[in-house]
């Protein structure tokens, strides 16, 4: 009898080795199939399965890019070059409503506030018109309308904006605790209405058309929303109580 080559023997063998083996990775899922082909990767190259893990250090949540991005306001300029991060908080601080403010007033001995727009819900409740505008106070009784000029720091700039927030006696006591505030009064607010319609009646026609046109731009541009709207306007408002901004001043 004759007695096969020994390299015939060894191809064969060889074969039927790779036959084995498609046929215990053809058996797997493709997940076992993949912790193998590591697992194969370390035993020759050596290493640790560590190494594989993605870092998820760096990894951001739509939260983390709206807080970087975040303005108290928006100016004209800050719309300039606008990256997706940036639209993103843009889209965010749209959805404010920016008629009252909500205040941090732990730090009133430093003469030290933090200042914030006021999200859907808290429109809806009455926080911060109805119900003092002080985050941990829920006072309702004797609330007076403060005018402030906040200054702050972003992204490295000092500026400043006057803000409108509804305390109560407490409150309005923190507030005032190193300078008197200017009080808004429904008496002065009516004044210097009457003011305007005085100033207004004595302007041209061609004048009014054109201070018309204006309010109309500065409306359209600002977002300003009525607080006294009907809730149901704001259905298409989606905001998320996890987009909820702590004031970053
Ligand atoms: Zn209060």
């Amino acid at each position: 009898t004759k007695v096969a080559h020994k390299n015939v023997a060894a191809h064969e063998w060889d074969r039927e080795e790779a036959r084995n083996r498609r046929q215990h990775l053809i058996s797997m899922n493709a997940f076992e199939r993949h912790k193998k082909f590591v697992s194969d990767y370390i035993l020759y190259y050596g290493g640790k399965i560590e190494d594989f893990r993605r870092s998820m250090s760096k990894d951001k949540t739509d939260l983390d890019v709206v807080r970087e991005n975040h303005r108290f306001l928006w100016r004209e300029e800050d719309e300039e070059d606008m990256t997706w991060e940036k639209e993103l908080a843009k889209k965010y601080y749209d959805k404010l409503f920016k008629e009252y403010c909500i205040a941090d007033l732990s730090r009133y001995k430093e003469n030290k506030f933090g200042f914030r727009w006021r999200v859907e819900n808290e429109v809806i409740s009455g926080k911060g018109q109805f119900h003092c505008g002080n985050k941990r106070c829920e006072n309702k009784e004797g609330l007076k309308s403060w005018e402030v000029n906040f200054a702050y720091v972003e992204q490295g700039e000092k500026r400043n904006a006057l803000v409108k927030l509804r305390l109560c006696p407490e409150c309005s006591f923190k507030l005032n605790y190193h300078h008197k505030r200017k009080e808004v009064t429904v008496k002065k607010r009516q004044q210097s209405k009457e003011n305007l319609d005085k100033s207004v009646s004595k302007k041209s026609r061609k004048q009014k058309r054109k201070d018309k046109r204006k309010h109309k731009k500065r409306r359209k541009g600002k977002h300003v929303f009525n607080a006294n709207q009907d809730p149901k306007h704001f259905q298409d408002v989606e905001l998320l109580e996890k987009h909820f901004i702590v004031c970053l001043c």
